[in-house]
């Protein structure tokens, strides 16, 4: 799918401008299934098993049946709604306020502005929301782009509650990062991925696989990097002029990243991330750091449901257990 572009979204038509126009929209679920059927559909109803384009017959509780082949589907089947209890009117007011909130939203913030009846499910939702937020088959950064690590500091809630003293439980984790620096000031996208050690081994990939090839890489010079320049890179190596020249001179935009990061997860999150689920959370913290110039927090909240209705979808198991962990 081809997303549209955001000169042709125009707000008030293609996503509410407010709260208030929200609520004009979305009065019931027949109107939230129309509306993430024009995301998945922009072009009109296409059959997922015959692919015939055709207008579908219509039942009750927003089945769809193919006019040519016959198949049942609805337009929440195989996305992150999909077999939902929660009411798609929750899901897209959860979607507002976690695109409208400039730092997000925790998880025990969700369920109080909600009203949700429990802890989990707003859990889950904000989980599944974070699974839509990578978007399949994006863009190699380019152009100059720094790469540098920083450690962050998470704790594990659920030993929290076993009774562990928090300082104790505090893990160093250290996460790599890529932003586009752009010129003459400014920075563009950012990447971040949690890596095991700051060696080769493991950013000399992390570099491949979010950088394009020809790009300006700013690194401050460690032998991690050594090899940057057989893999077609351009390295460039910070210039310290001094021992204790700050980060914040050498590698600006990999700085304003790494500290809008610790901010982030300790502000919104007051640092109780699972270890095993902080990538989702890097990926919640890149969606928003991308899109943070966006001239309408609606739009965002268009992309996200954009993004949600084509992102597979996950259970409860799988998210309480990430990647085989
Ligand atoms: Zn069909």
């Amino acid at each position: 799918m081809v997303s549209r572009s955001p000169i042709d979204l125009v707000p008030g038509r293609d996503y509410p401008r407010d709260w208030n126009q929200f609520l004009d929209w979305f009065p019931d679920e027949e109107s939230c299934l129309s509306f993430l059927e024009q995301l998945r559909w922009p072009d009109g109803f296409v059959c997922p098993r015959c692919n015939a384009r055709q207008e579908p017959y219509r039942s009750s509780r927003g089945r769809l049946m193919c006019r040519a082949c016959r198949y049942q589907c609805t337009v929440t089947a195989g996305s992150v709604f999909d077999k939902t209890r929660t009411p798609l009117r929750t899901w897209l007011a959860a979607a507002w306020y976690v695109t409208n909130q400039k730092i997000g939203v925790s998880a025990l913030g969700l369920q109080r502005v909600l009203g949700l009846g429990s802890y989990q499910t707003a859990w889950a939702m904000l989980h599944r929301f974070r699974r839509a937020m990578v978007r399949p088959g994006r863009e190699r950064l380019a152009g100059k782009v720094e790469v540098d690590e920083t450690y962050v500091r998470i704790f594990d809630p659920n030993k929290l509650l076993k009774g562990a003293k928090r300082r104790g439980r505090a893990a160093n984790t250290l996460i790599a990062i890529a932003v586009e620096v752009l010129e003459p000031k400014g920075f563009g996208r950012v990447r971040l991925k949690r890596v095991v050690e700051g060696s080769e081994e493991y950013l000399l990939p992390f570099v491949r696989e979010t950088v394009q090839p020809g790009a300006r890489v700013h690194t401050d010079g460690s032998p991690a990097y050594r090899s940057l320049s057989k893999h077609n890179y351009a390295h460039e190596k910070a210039v310290h002029l001094g021992a204790d020249d700050p980060a914040h001179v050498t590698m600006p935009g990999v700085h304003r990243v790494a500290s809008l990061l610790k901010r982030w997860l300790i502000g919104t999150h007051q640092g109780a991330i699972q270890s095993k689920q902080l990538d989702y959370y890097l990926d919640e913290f890149a969606f928003r750091f991308n899109r943070r110039t966006s001239r309408s927090r609606g739009l965002l909240f268009y992309r996200l449901l954009e993004q949600a209705v084509i992102t597979q979808p996950v259970t409860y198991e799988q998210i309480a257990a990430p990647r085989g962990t």
